[in-house]
């Protein structure tokens, strides 16, 4: 194993924050990939998406890559030769005030390996955290990791000083976690602390997010699995996001074709469905799958329920109700909203009204203006 003895901080950043990059539950990023994209002055810190839609700059790290547990699809399992370091509370707390005084980010999200154990791990993201929040009267964002089989004493004191927490759920049943840990019990580990979480929130007068993450492909699982347990997780759980990161195996090519491309088009696909569940009402019923329970590599999963589904249309731009335009491939939430408005002032009577970007562009052939439409030509030929 390689050891460097005295990394500054500069160079354990580097480790530490390129060792983040697959944990997503941060809200990293609005766009396919762009969670993964990184500054290049400084590479712990991330795009975001806010919640008023808006983006900012996140300073994202572990305190430490040292790990004693043995997850089969992450770079830093404690057998992995790869260098290890560790941030001490104090160096990490200076360098972030420092980039958050000046400006260059909102708030801290804030991961680690297991270092010895658990709670021991958590005492160290907690001391953080809250020595931000007392010592250096810290208002501003910090979504803190809870890991797995943390107590119910960590998880309360986590929730305390922080505006999101996530745990990573990273299979969708506990078959497929015995396949990549030995030392995680899907149950005790990772639902039941989920769980007390979304308690401990909904018991709060404080408004804290809970999101989690799925590990895409490394245990054999299909996209149904992950689909209904999505789902769940949003319904009974009351979850505020769920991400999706496509396992990496390092030692496969990285070509579109290849496993890995594979992966991360699984990784789009499933980030899609969830987006028709959250701003779309879709249901679990409406999501296509093949016969391998796959969702489709070639066509979204909007349009593969609208290819499924040709009695719905043509769907009336001018009578249509809200849910019946967002059925329409090509239109969102956005447009359909607009097309709403603009129908409240004067009939729509050809595609030249409702064309609000490119996107909206892909709608022509599921719609009709009740009688008046124009633009043929453009439709047939689009
Ligand atoms: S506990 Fe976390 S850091 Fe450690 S091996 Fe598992 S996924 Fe990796």
């Amino acid at each position: 194993m390689f050891i460097n003895s005295k990394p500054d901080t500069f160079e354990k950043l580097q480790i530490l924050s390129r060792d983040s990059q697959y944990d997503l539950a941060c809200a990293c990023g609005s766009t396919k990939d762009e969670h993964r994209t990184r500054s290049s002055t400084g590479k712990w810190i991330y795009p975001v998406t806010l919640p008023n839609g808006g983006t900012s700059l996140l300073f994202k790290t572990l305190i430490s890559n040292v790990c004693s547990s043995d997850c089969k699809y992450c770079p830093l399992k404690g057998n992995a030769d790869i260098p290890r370091c560790t941030l001490g509370t104090d160096e990490l707390i200076k360098t972030f005030l420092d980039y958050y005084n000046n400006g260059e980010v909102f708030g801290l999200f804030l991961s680690s390996g297991i270092i010895g154990t658990t709670d021991a791990t958590m005492e160290r993201l907690i001391a953080c955290a809250d020595t931000l929040r007392r010592k250096h009267h810290f208002k501003g964002y910090i979504h803190l990791k809870i890991l797995p089989g943390s107590s119910a004493a960590a998880i309360e004191k986590a929730i305390s000083v922080s505006n999101a927490v996530s745990l990573n759920i990273e299979t969708p049943g506990k078959e497929f976690l015995e396949k990549l840990s030995t030392k995680k019990d899907f149950m005790r580990d990772i639902v039941e602390p989920v769980k007390l979480i979304s308690k401990l929130i909904r018991n709060s007068e404080k408004r804290v997010k809970q999101t989690t993450q799925f590990i895409v492909g490394a245990a054999g699982e299909t996209d149904r699995h992950i689909v209904n347990y999505t789902k769940a997780l949003y319904d009974r759980i009351g979850l505020e996001r769920v991400y999706f990161s496509a396992y990496q195996n390092p030692s496969a090519p990285a070509e579109p074709q290849s496993e890995a491309g594979q992966q991360l088009m699984r990784e789009h696909r499933l980030y899609q469905v969830d987006f028709l569940f959250r701003k779309y009402g879709f249901e679990q019923s409406d999501i296509i799958y093949d016969k391998s329970g796959l969702l489709s590599m070639d066509v979204d999963p909007k349009e593969a329920w609208a290819k499924n589904h040709p009695e719905f249309f043509p769907v009336n731009v001018n009578t249509a109700k809200r849910y019946e335009l967002l059925r329409v491939p090509g239109l969102g939430p956005v447009a359909v909203d607009r097309i709403l408005e603009r129908r409240k002032l004067a009939k729509l009577s050809s595609y030249d009204d409702i064309i609000f970007s490119k996107k909206t562009l892909k709608s022509a052939k599921y719609l009709d203006f009740g009688g008046c439409m124009q633009n043929k030509t453009f439709l047939f030929n689009f």
